[in-house]
């Protein structure tokens, strides 16, 4: 079943049936008979269209982030900034697709004239979670809609308003119907779809666990797959330059989206000069930071997105605290009513505890005090995940080699990465493979194709 449930009311609003199996197969054969079309559209054209999509959705942007607010509370002014990330990151893609998808010629083959061309591959299938209904859509359906293929959306059963809004804006402005289906699939149809010939590659946001079931199913009928999965990434403070203010980025960066962002800093690893003042100033801003309604314009957190959750969270942070970690602050909800929880800090945090090495998919961090560089890269890396990471240090060559040793997909250097499409995002170890933004996202679902002139 997908439904609505306002997490900070929770109250059920609305409720759509998972699809029949007859229904996802019709749902199949509409994206794969609209393939051929797609593909054979001018690229320009397809360009053209998904500006459009853009443009819709700033137009709609009001409208479209309510969606989001009651479906999982994210704070108002969030939700509209994410949709207007979501429509530049449409249009850097339909801006760069004519030129990516150029043949381009291979240098050093005597004797021939070689090139690579980029050709689509067929239906793609997006399994997308609800942390970020918009945003998360965007990076995956823009690429692959601009290179040719089509798309099979099926979004988290947590946010079916914001999955139908995507298929009427898509509707509305690609000129191909059926370029984009949007499906209500539960996981066996998903199985069952990866398995189709049509669907020729899939791509999975999500937590560890979806992404090894999908990557299993896509492994075992060998389709592409690209897996962008949870994170715990570390946040490393090499020395006490400027610590204060280095403090307080690390509290915004960590309760964005309300603490729910896969590549949010949870582990917070200081060196002994500057633990004290960082730790202080730290688990002061995370108290004052107390959730609230998300439907107003002043609210930085709202609730977590579900009762389940909130739970989840809970739980590891209780594990922690019951086997000894030191509670800063917070460590339970807030209120009888909404899945509203307190920004916690932690510390004495040992291997053993959930909190040492799983995901804390909300406003909790964990402190870690350490002797050195070398010890901040081993306890960084000391974890399943290897999605972002931050270094900072006054010496930008000694935060260079701490990143060089950096068991991740992306650091940032002094600062919160930029928010850019430009930008490509990934991991490595358990929080999945491939990339999605940048032109490494644009070639993920296309058939390199080489054609050498003898
Ligand atoms: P889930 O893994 O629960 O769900 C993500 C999507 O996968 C949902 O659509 C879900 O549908 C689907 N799914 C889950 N299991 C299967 C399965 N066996 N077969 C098919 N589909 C499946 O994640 P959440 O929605 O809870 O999102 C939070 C997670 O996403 C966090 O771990 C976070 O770190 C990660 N994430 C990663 C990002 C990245 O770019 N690396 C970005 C944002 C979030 P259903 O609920 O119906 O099972």
């Amino acid at each position: 079943m997908y439904r609505v449930t306002n997490p900070t009311t929770g109250i059920t609003s609305q409720e759509f049936n998972a699809t029949t199996d007859t229904e996802a197969d019709a749902a199949l054969r509409r994206a794969a008979g609209a393939f051929p079309h797609w593909r054979d559209t001018p690229v320009a054209s397809r360009c053209a269209a998904v500006i459009a999509v853009a443009d819709s959705l700033l137009a709609r942007r009001d409208e479209l982030a309510e969606l989001t607010t009651t479906e999982m509370g994210k704070p108002i002014t969030a939700a509209r900034a994410e949709i207007e990330t979501s429509a530049a990151i449409l249009r850097w893609n339909a801006e760069q697709a004519p030129a990516r998808l150029r043949p381009e010629p291979v240098d050093g083959v005597t004797g021939a004239c070689a090139r690579v061309q980029r050709h689509p591959l067929g239906v793609v299938l997006g399994v997308m979670p609800w942390n970020f209904p918009f945003y998360q859509v965007a990076r995956f359906a823009g690429p692959v809609l601009v290179t040719g293929n089509t798309v099979l959306l099926k979004h988290a059963p947590q946010c079916p308003t914001s999955a139908l809004a995507w298929q009427e804006l898509m509707a509305e402005q690609l000129p191909v119907p059926d370029s984009y289906v949007n499906v209500f699939a539960t996981n066996e149809q998903v199985a069952d779809l990866i398995g189709r010939p049509e669907v020729q590659g899939v791509s999975l946001t999500g937590s560890e666990r979806a992404g090894s079931a999908v990557g299993a199913v896509a492994g075992a009928a060998l389709k592409k797959v690209v897996l962008e999965l949870g994170g715990s990434d570390p946040f490393i403070v090499l020395d006490d330059h400027d610590i204060d203010s280095v403090a307080d980025s690390a509290v915004a960066a960590r309760l964005n989206n309300s603490g729910q962002a896969c590549a949010a800093p949870k582990r917070f690893i200081v060196a002994e000069s500057a633990f004290e003042r960082f730790a202080e100033r730290f688990v002061a801003g995370m108290s004052r930071h107390q959730p609230a309604d998300p439907r107003e314009e002043t609210t930085i957190i709202g609730p977590l997105a579900s009762e389940q959750a909130l739970r989840l969270l809970h739980g590891q942070v209780t594990d922690a605290v019951d086997r000894g970690a030191r509670l800063h602050t917070g460590g339970h909800r807030i209120g009888d009513t909404g899945a509203f929880y307190a920004p916690t800090v932690l510390s004495n945090v040992t291997p053993g505890m959930r909190a040492y090495t799983e995901e804390l998919f909300g406003p909790a961090s964990v402190l870690y005090r350490v002797a050195d560089d070398a010890a901040a890269v081993e306890l960084a890396n000391d974890s399943p995940y290897g999605l972002g990471s931050t270094v900072y240090a006054a010496d930008e060559q000694r935060a260079l080699d701490v990143a060089r040793q950096l068991e991740v997909g992306m650091v940032a250097i002094n600062g919160r990465r930029p928010n850019v499409p430009a930008l490509p995002f990934g991991g490595v170890k358990r929080s999945g493979f491939g990339r999605e933004l940048g032109c490494y996202g644009l070639d993920e679902f296309v058939n390199h194709k080489v054609v050498a002139m003898v």
